[in-house]
């Protein structure tokens, strides 16, 4: 009877893993479609100066609306990219998508400082992505400083060794390197020196529990300290509360982005916030002005 039972237990193993795999291989091939048929959009989340409420720049965040399934979350689709070779498509999409929706406010007279987009490690791989990164530039009449590639911690444990040329050649070029979800990921902060990172992100962990835990507050703001003395911008990720905004804020947080704030919005969601928040081109030259 055990026999049995243990029979039945694997068999049931089995049929998961294959029900598993398979749902795998069709999101898989869903995926590669919606690249193709432009089933990927991506969402913009403002990043604002705490001191002034100005606005800093945008996080692109990508979003996928499968036409049975709905809206399928990037914490389940990049992985899947990642693993099935097509992260450097999506890559080299988010880029130009990015560039040229940033390009576009420029023209109606909205101001976005600069945009930020997210990279896999594996991007780097890729030793034309200088190239192409400079020519999306050229394209859509953007300088180097309108872009920042965020990468993670996990690029260091990356033995590719196109990796380091490549992001070197990237900030050689003037784009702005951030280290995204900082504080969760690798153990020594040696890597700090190695990489010409100009932004750090406090991971939203440290965020959700400054409220309630003196830890959480003591590693935010030793993490501002070490962000501060390497002359790196740090940015507070996933702030939700007024409390949490007022403590980043006391402890000299210079930006932050989170649902209190704003949403990841669709480009013409962040149109309408931009105009309710006179983010115009003319706006700025009279605040300039006024400041002389
Ligand atoms: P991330 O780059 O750290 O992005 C921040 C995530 O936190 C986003 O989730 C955003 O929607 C969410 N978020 C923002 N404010 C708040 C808040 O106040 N509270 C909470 N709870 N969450 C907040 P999202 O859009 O689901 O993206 C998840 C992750 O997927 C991203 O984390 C990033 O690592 C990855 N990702 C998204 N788009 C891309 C992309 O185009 N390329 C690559 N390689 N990765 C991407
Ligand atoms: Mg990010
Ligand atoms: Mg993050
Ligand atoms: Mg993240």
């Amino acid at each position: 009877q055990a026999k049995n039972a243990g029979r039945g237990l694997f068999s049931f193993f089995s049929d998961e893993m294959n029900r598993l795999a398979q749902e795998r291989r069709t999101l898989e091939t869903a995926l590669r479609d919606a690249l193709k048929n432009q089933e990927l959009h991506l969402h913009y989340q403002p990043q604002i100066e705490l001191a002034s409420g100005q606005l800093y720049g945008v996080e692109a965040l990508a979003r996928w609306t499968h036409p049975e399934l709905g809206p399928i979350s990037p914490a389940r689709f990049i992985p899947l990219a990642e693993e099935c070779g097509l992260i450097a498509d999506i890559g080299r999409w988010a880029l130009g998508e990015a560039c040229r929706q940033l390009a576009q406010w420029r023209t109606q007279g909205l101001r976005v400082p600069s945009v930020s987009v997210n990279l896999s490690p594996s991007s780097f791989h890729d030793l034309d992505l200088p190239d192409m990164v400079a020519q999306t530039l050229q394209r859509n009449a953007l300088l180097p400083q309108d872009l920042t590639l965020e990468l993670t911690e996990s690029i260091l444990l990356d033995t590719n060794p196109s990796t380091m040329k490549t992001i070197e050649a990237v900030h050689a070029h003037g784009v702005r390197l951030s280290m995204d979800d900082f504080g969760t990921g690798y153990s020594s902060l040696s890597y700090l020196r190695r990489l010409p990172v100009s932004e750090l992100k406090l991971d939203r962990s440290f965020v959700a529990d400054l409220e309630h835990n003196e830890s959480a507050r003591a590693l935010s703001n030793a993490i501002l300290g070490i962000g501060q003395s390497l002359h790196l911008t740090v940015v507070a990720e996933g702030v939700e509360t007024l409390a949490q905004r007022s403590m980043l804020g006391m402890q000299g947080y210079p930006v932050a982005q989170g649902f209190l704030f704003a949403h990841p919005l669709a480009p013409s969601e962040l149109t309408e916030w931009l105009l309710q928040q006179g983010q115009t081109t003319t706006e700025v030259e009279k605040v300039g002005h006024s400041s002389k």
